[in-house]
């Protein structure tokens, strides 16, 4: 058996992964797609002490410095149960059972999409979904949010201090998002908040976006917006489908992890976006996996 097995190949597993077999243990990773959200991510300037770099590129060096070490790495395989016995298994979609004496979940999340013509399209060309990541690739522009929970307001507070303009476009006749962030929200000169807007396209002119076209449902006339940026903010999804019925998740499906990185599950452990970490980032997900592999070996040197 492995004494740590690292469930999820993003940032956080990859983390989890070079610090469980720094510490001489045998570890696996099992990964469904190598380098997780990352690479789907083109710019990225937040990773400290790396200026700019892109996605693949991170990726590429997630899996050179994880192959450094004496890791079995099994990629494009997917988990789809986990059940704790005298170890802990992890059965693969394969049908295969992958057995060890603790696990780290780094299974991450995915952002919810409107699934709408033109999204896909322009996504990374103007359709973006992470406001800290690319909030000033649209300084000086017009954008808009989609989305009027906590996360969409919160999204448009922190572009209204880099961009020209933000309009927040609520699909329901209410926004969702809590009181003093409404009161902060509709404080700013530079933002519009319309709601009862359903976004029906994203408009592009072969190279970037260029706008959005929504209905309004109170009267169904549909409406232009001009927008360089569209930050869709309706949730974001964590990977913990097959965990539902093993350990305690939050109604939103996150993986409830204490300081230490433990789960309600003795001997596994949990990283990243798919736990209640609140902010979901690159640097904090490596954290998030090398403070869990710093737990779990605490966890083995005790049994
Ligand atoms: P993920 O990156 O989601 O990785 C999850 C891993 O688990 C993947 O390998 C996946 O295949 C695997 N997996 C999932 N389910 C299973 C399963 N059942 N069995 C086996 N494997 C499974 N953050 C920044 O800090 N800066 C940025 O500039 C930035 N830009 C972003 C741009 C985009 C478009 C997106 C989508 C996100 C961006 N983020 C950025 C956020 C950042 O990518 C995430 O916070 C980070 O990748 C989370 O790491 P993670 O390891 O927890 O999960």
């Amino acid at each position: 058996p492995y004494d740590v097995l690292v469930v999820g190949g993003g940032p956080a597993g990859a983390a989890a992964a070079i610090y469980s077999a720094r510490k001489g243990i045998r570890t696996g990773v099992v990964a469904e797609r190598f380098g997780g959200q990352v690479a789907d991510t083109m710019a990225i300037e937040n990773f400290i002490s790396v200026k700019a770099t892109d996605g693949p590129k991170l990726v590429a060096g997630l899996e050179q410095h994880v192959l450094d070490y004496d890791v079995d790495l099994m990629k494009m395989q997917k988990a789809v149960r986990l059940e704790k016995k005298e170890l802990i298994e992890v059965e693969l979609e394969n049908g295969a059972i992958l057995k060890s004496k603790s696990v780290i979940l780094a299974t991450g999340a995915r952002w919810r999409e409107m699934n709408v013509p033109g999204e896909a399209e322009y996504r990374n060309k103007g359709v973006a979904y992470c406001p800290h990541c690319d909030g000033p690739i649209f300084k000086g522009k017009k954008t808009a949010v989609i989305g009027g929970g906590n996360s969409g307001i919160e999204a448009a507070i922190d572009l209204a201090g880099i961009v020209e303009h933000v309009t927040v476009l609520e699909f329901g006749d209410t926004l969702r998002a809590d009181d003093v962030l409404v009161k902060k929200a509709n404080s700013l000169p530079n933002v519009t908040i319309i709601k009862n807007a359903m976004t029906t396209e994203v408009l592009g002119d072969g190279q970037k976006v260029v706008g959005l076209q929504y209905t309004d449902r109170t009267t169904n006339d549909s409406h232009t917006l001009n927008v360089a940026g569209i930050f869709v903010q309706i949730g974001l999804v964590p990977n913990s489908e097959f965990l539902k019925d093993t350990l305690e998740l939050t109604q939103r499906g996150e993986v409830i992890v204490n300081a230490h990185g433990e789960t309600s599950v003795p001997g596994v452990f949990a990283a990243g976006d798919v736990t209640t970490a609140p902010y979901k980032q690159i640097i904090i997900s490596m954290g998030g996996g090398a403070n869990a592999a710093l737990g779990a070996f605490d966890y083995l040197i005790r049994q």
